[in-house]
């Protein structure tokens, strides 16, 4: 058994990590175990942004005051071009960086990569190749998305463009999302980031790699393709079996366009602090994080219901203003959003349905029965249970 002052985390991402590095920087000994063989095995080198646009505080700021260093490469980003629809281009501005550009990975120098020395640094045991079902004493859940609500597909590649950020909306594009190319140093990153229309992937993707070569320029060498998924949800506690659930196995992303990095650390740092001081780890979360996250559902709402004209207005008004400035208010909690969630709640209510039971007693990692008493099978035998109209199966008891 561990030892009271023992915590285990499940998921060595950005959420595993941040949350190890806290509580062994505060001088308690941690283990987190990884299912894979290294860090960032979902994702592929490309590039991804930590967005800085949300809060007043720059994002490098609020991660440094956490105690964890901003030593992964990282390149600011404040000015972008962004196609309406129509294919019309808007050159956005910002008066600070929009987000700043990162690798994803477990290649050098990637978020992933850099984090994972920091925990060790700080004297975290990393346990890989270590699939946890269940566990004992003391932890944290951070395993990752446990359902798909938006994908991005796309290739990384070299090339000699010129560095930039391109954004492209359009359902051809990106049905319910947006299609994006970046480009830093001689390397670059192009996806169709879905929320809708999963079955035509490949069609959005080519046709995003042809927008792009036509409208961009974009021109690539060696391209690999790459793709993966995120969970977005809006739960009720982020508590499982006493456990702190955070990042995006708690649902925490941005479900407007599906930034969830700065989500995931955040979350890791106040599940920290919440076992650090024995504070309420759901209150915090539901202070500094939910007003973020129920607007982000309301937001999606309404670029669902705004419709080329509806988006083609937003992006002419983001050319005309500091891009931060009204980024940072488009996302932010207001009393109109407040009024808007309840439908917007009911709108997305298959995408937001938190499938874990949240039961004080369950110790699965991945719990996805949503009843709990009638899983909880006393022979250990793997269970399979309806709930709803889907058939889930509990991890609990198997092997
Ligand atoms: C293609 C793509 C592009 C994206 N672009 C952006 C972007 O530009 N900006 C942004 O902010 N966000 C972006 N995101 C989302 C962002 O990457 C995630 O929100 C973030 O990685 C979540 O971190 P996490 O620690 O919660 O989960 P993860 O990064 O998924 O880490 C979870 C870890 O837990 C491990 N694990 C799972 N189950 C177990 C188990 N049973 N036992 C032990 N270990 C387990 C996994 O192997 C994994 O290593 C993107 C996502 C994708 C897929």
């Amino acid at each position: 058994m561990p030892r009271r002052s023992e915590t285990t985390i499940v998921g060595a991402g950005p959420a595993g990590l941040a949350c190890a590095i806290v509580l062994a920087q505060a001088g308690r000994r941690v283990t987190v175990r990884e299912w894979h063989s290294r860090v960032g095995h979902r994702f592929h080198d490309d590039f991804q942004g930590l967005e800085n646009w949300s809060r007043d505080e720059d994002v490098l700021e609020e991660i440094a005051k956490a105690g964890i260093a901003s030593d992964f490469e990282w390149h600011p980003v404040s000015a972008g071009t962004v196609f309406d629809p129509s294919g019309k281009p808007h050159q956005v501005q910002g008066r600070r960086p929009l987000f700043y550009l990162l690798r994803r990975g477990p290649a050098e120098g990637t978020l992933d990569d850099v984090l994972l020395k920091q925990a060790l640094a700080a004297g975290v045991d990393v346990r890989f190749n270590d699939r946890v079902r269940k566990f004992d004493g003391a932890g944290v859940l951070a395993a990752g998305p446990r359902q798909v609500g938006v994908i991005a597909a796309g290739y990384v590649f070299e090339t000699d463009m010129e560095d930039g950020a391109w954004l492209a909306l359009g359902h051809a594009l990106a049905p319910g999302g947006y299609a994006y190319l970046l480009v830093q140093g001689g390397r670059g990153t192009v996806a169709s980031c879905m929320f809708t229309g999963f079955h035509d992937q490949a069609k959005h993707v080519a046709a995003t790699v042809a927008f792009f070569r036509t409208n961009a320029g974009l021109d690539m060498r060696d391209s690999r393709t790459f793709g993966g998924y995120g969970n977005i949800r809006v739960p009720a506690a982020a508590m499982q079996g006493g456990h702190p659930v955070i990042g995006e196995q708690a649902g925490f992303q941005d479900m407007l366009a599906g930034f969830g990095i700065r989500y995931a650390i955040r979350s890791g740092v106040l599940a920290a602090q919440s076992i650090l001081d024995d504070g309420d780890y759901t209150a915090r979360w539901q202070a500094e994080i939910g007003p973020w996250l129920k607007a982000g559902v309301v937001n999606r709402l309404v670029f669902s219901q705004a419709g080329e004209p509806g988006m083609k207005l937003a992006i002419s008004r983001l050319a005309r203003s500091d891009a931060d400035r009204l980024l940072k208010r488009a996302y932010g909690p207001s009393p109109l959003k407040s009024i808007l969630l309840p439908f917007a709640r009911r709108h997305y209510r298959a995408q937001l349905a938190d499938p874990g039971c949240g039961s004080a007693d369950c110790d699965c990692v991945w719990c996805r029965h949503g009843e709990h008493r009638k899983a909880a099978r006393p022979d250990g035998s793997r269970i399979r249970l309806r709930a709803g109209r889907k058939t889930e199966i509990c991890y609990r008891s198997m092997p």
